[in-house]
């Protein structure tokens, strides 16, 4: 029973826990304690219990709103999450994905590496590693091969590449969609270079390409730069390669169009 007298001690506890959690920044305490007090009394919760769930709630959603931030920040086209994604596509690779999403890779900075022919899910899958490290903690930023070249080429000219590279090396995770797409001139092939050696053993890397790692010489002008660069990158790094038909295309009996077909080279 609650007398009126505890009541307006209650009350009053509430009052300051208002101003307690404002002081601390928290403002979803007040609410979660007020509401949470009758129930935890109904309920003949303990003082420490009351306190953890009430706290709890608070660290909830400040990781929820921290992982959202994260998200956003990040770039993606399209924030394609791995449940949306269909294993029985791509069953050579089912095993591989969750480890990864526990996010280990991150913490001992490795790459990650996703072949495969166009439309059989290499950006879903990087994006979806991607929001699985953002919801881990982890800061993330996402761009294409040929934006990422841009960004660096911008920072050089301005003489501000050493610092450009030292503030991506603060984000755990740095997706590079559709390398091999355009092939990049000397400077920009130098200048990627650049941005994979800062990472290598730092901080990690993943990388999607359409092309096996024999066709990356063609990309960046120069077997030797490629060869150094693919030595970086592979040394600590699981390498998916995702094979078959399109999901674009799947079910529409195009997907066996010879032109298409050529494409799958990937391996
Ligand atoms: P890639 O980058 O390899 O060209 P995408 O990841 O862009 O391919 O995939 C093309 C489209 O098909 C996207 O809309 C993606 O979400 C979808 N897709 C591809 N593979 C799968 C899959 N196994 N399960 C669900 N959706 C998929
Ligand atoms: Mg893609």
């Amino acid at each position: 029973m609650t007398t009126a007298k505890t009541k307006q001690a209650g009350n009053e506890a509430i009052k300051q826990i208002h101003y307690l959690a404002g002081a601390l920044k928290a403002p979803r305490i007040t609410e979660a304690a007020a509401r949470m007090a009758d129930s935890a009394r109904d309920s003949g919760w303990t003082h420490e219990e009351y306190l953890a769930a009430v706290l709890d709630r608070e660290v909830a959603a400040r990781n929820a709103s921290g992982a959202r931030l994260r998200i956003r920040a990040a770039g993606f086209g399209s924030p394609k999450t791995l449940e949306e994604f269909d294993w029985d596509a791509q069953p050579a690779v089912r095993q591989q994905v969750p480890a990864l999403a526990s996010g280990g890779f991150l913490t001992e900075a490795r790459n990650v590496v996703l072949l495969g022919p166009p439309g059989t899910g290499k950006t879903h899958l990087a994006t979806g590693l991607g929001i699985a490290a953002a919801n881990h903690g982890h800061r993330v930023l996402f761009a294409t091969a040929t934006d990422w070249v841009t960004r660096l080429t911008e920072a050089h000219r301005a003489g501000r590449l050493p610092a450009e590279l030292a503030r991506l090396r603060r984000y755990g995770l740095i997706i590079v969609d559709e390398v091999g797409y355009l092939p990049f001139e000397q400077d920009a092939a130098n200048l990627f270079f650049q941005l994979v050696s800062s990472r290598y053993e730092h901080a990690s890397l993943i990388l999607t390409s359409n092309l096996p790692f024999s066709g990356w010489g063609g990309v960046f002008g120069d077997q030797a730069v490629a060869a150094a660069m693919i030595d970086r990158i592979v040394h600590h790094a699981d390498v998916l390669t995702l094979k078959g038909a399109s999901y674009r295309l799947r079910n529409r009996g195009i997907d066996t169009l010879p032109s298409i077909r050529a494409q799958d080279t990937a391996d």
